[in-house]
C-alpha cells in the first residue's frame, strides 16, 4: 500500500501519538529522498523490527554550504513513494523548508538553535564540509523530536554521520536506539548514493575506483602493512590509477573515535572521499575483512 504522505509537523505528531497510545513501536529512517535500495534496506530493517514505519524526505538546507548541490539535489517523490510502498512504509513525512524552519531571523537559514558536536564533526568530511555535520545533527535531532521513534535506522555508508548521531543521542540522552545498517552496493561495488545520478557515463564507470581503493587498503593490511600512513598511501596510489578520479582524503581511523590509531588494529576502519568530476563520493570499510 502507498504510504500516507504527511507534510505538517502537527499532523504527523498526532497520527503517531495515536499509535503510541496503542503501545505500537515506531521505526524511523530519515532521508533526503531520491531513494534507492540502500534506503530500502533501512526501511526493510525498520519494517522487520517495529510496528509503525516512518520515512522522512527532507533536503536540509542547513547541511549544505554555499556552492554545494542544494539546488540541484535530485528529487522524484512519485518514485520515492513507490519504493517506500514496496517496503510497506506507513508514513512518508515530507515537510517543506518553511515547515521545518519557520522562524524568520537575521540569519539566512532562519535558525537560532543548532547542535554542535566537538572533535568528531571537525575531522575528515568535516574538514571538507565545515558546517555539514552541525546542520545534519540539528535536523536529525529535530526529526527525532517530531517523530519520537523507538529505533532509528542509518546507513554505515555515511560512517562519520552514524558516529556523530550515536554520540549526539548519548550526550543529549535522546530516547532512541540508533541502528546502523550495512552499505548496499551496485553489482560492480559502487556504494549506492542519490548523488551517483550526477555522474556522466564515463565517471560512473570510473567510480568503481572508490571501492577498489578500499580493497587496496585492505590488501595492504592483509600483507602486513600496519602503519596507517602506508595504508593511506596504498589507497591514494590506487585512486591515482584512474584519471577521472581525484582523492579528497583517505584515512585509517578508530571506528568509535574516528581518530587515526598508531597502528592498524581490529577496531580500525578505512574511510575515503573521492571526486569524480564535480561529484564527491564517500565510502568506507573495516580494516580487516
Ligand atoms: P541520504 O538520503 O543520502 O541522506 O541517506 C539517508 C540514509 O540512507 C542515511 O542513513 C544513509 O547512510 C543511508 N544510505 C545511503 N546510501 C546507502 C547505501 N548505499 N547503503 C546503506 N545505507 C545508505
Amino acid at each position: 500500500m502507498v504510504p500516507s504522505q504527511v507534510n505538517e509537523i502537527e499532523a504527523i505528531r498526532s497520527l503517531l501519538d495515536n499509535h503510541r497510545r496503542n503501545d505500537e513501536t515506531i521505526g524511523f529512517t530519515p532521508t533526503m529522498g531520491y531513494l534507492h535500495a540502500g534506503h530500502g534496506s533501512l526501511m526493510a530493517a525498520a519494517r522487520a523490527e517495529t510496528d509503525v514505519v516512518v520515512a522522512s524526505i527532507f533536503v536540509n538546507p542547513l547541511q549544505f554550504a554555499a556552492g554545494e548541490d542544494l539546488s540541484s539535489y535530485p528529487s522524484d517523490i512519485d518514485r520515492d513513494s513507490a519504493l517506500a510502498a514496496e517496503h510497506s512504509v506507513d508514513y512518508l513525512f515530507v515537510p517543506s523548508v518553511a515547515e521545518m524552519y519557520p522562524k524568520s531571523s537575521s540569519h539566512d537559514d532562519g535558525v537560532l538553535t543548532s547542535i554542535q558536536i566537538r572533535d568528531l564533526a571537525d575531522r575528515w568530511d568535516g574538514e571538507s564540509r565545515p558546517t555539514h555535520f552541525s546542520g545534519m545533527a540539528t535536523v536529525v535531532s529535530k526529526l527525532f523530536n517530531i517523530i519520537g521513534p523507538c529505533r532509528a535506522y542509518f546507513g554505515e555508508k555515511d560512517f562519520q554521520q552514524l558516529a556523530i548521531i550515536r554520540t549526539m543521542v548519548q550526550d543529549l540522552s535522546i530516547p532512541v536506539e540508533v541502528v546502523g545498517c550495512p552499505i548496499v552496493r551496485e553489482a560492480d561495488g559502487l556504494a549506492m548514493s542519490s548523488r551517483n545520478s550526477y555522474l556522466s557515463p564515463a565517471e560512473r564507470q570510473a567510480a568503481t575506483i572508490v571501492r577498489r581503493s578500499l580493497d587496496a587498503g585492505q590488501a595492504a593490511i592483509q600483507s602486513g602493512s600496519l602503519s596507517p600512513g602506508g595504508v593511506v598511501d596504498a589507497i591514494a596510489e590506487m585512486i591515482k590509477t584512474e584519471p577521472l578520479a581525484k582523492l579528497d582524503y583517505a584515512a585509517v581511523v578508530d571506528n568509535q573515535t574516528l581518530v587515526t590509531p598508531n597502528e592498524v588494529g581490529p577496531s580500525s576502519h578505512l574511510l575515503v572521499a573521492v571526486y569524480l568530476g564535480k561529484t564527491r563520493l564517500i565510502d568506507n570499510c573495516p580494516a580487516y575483512l
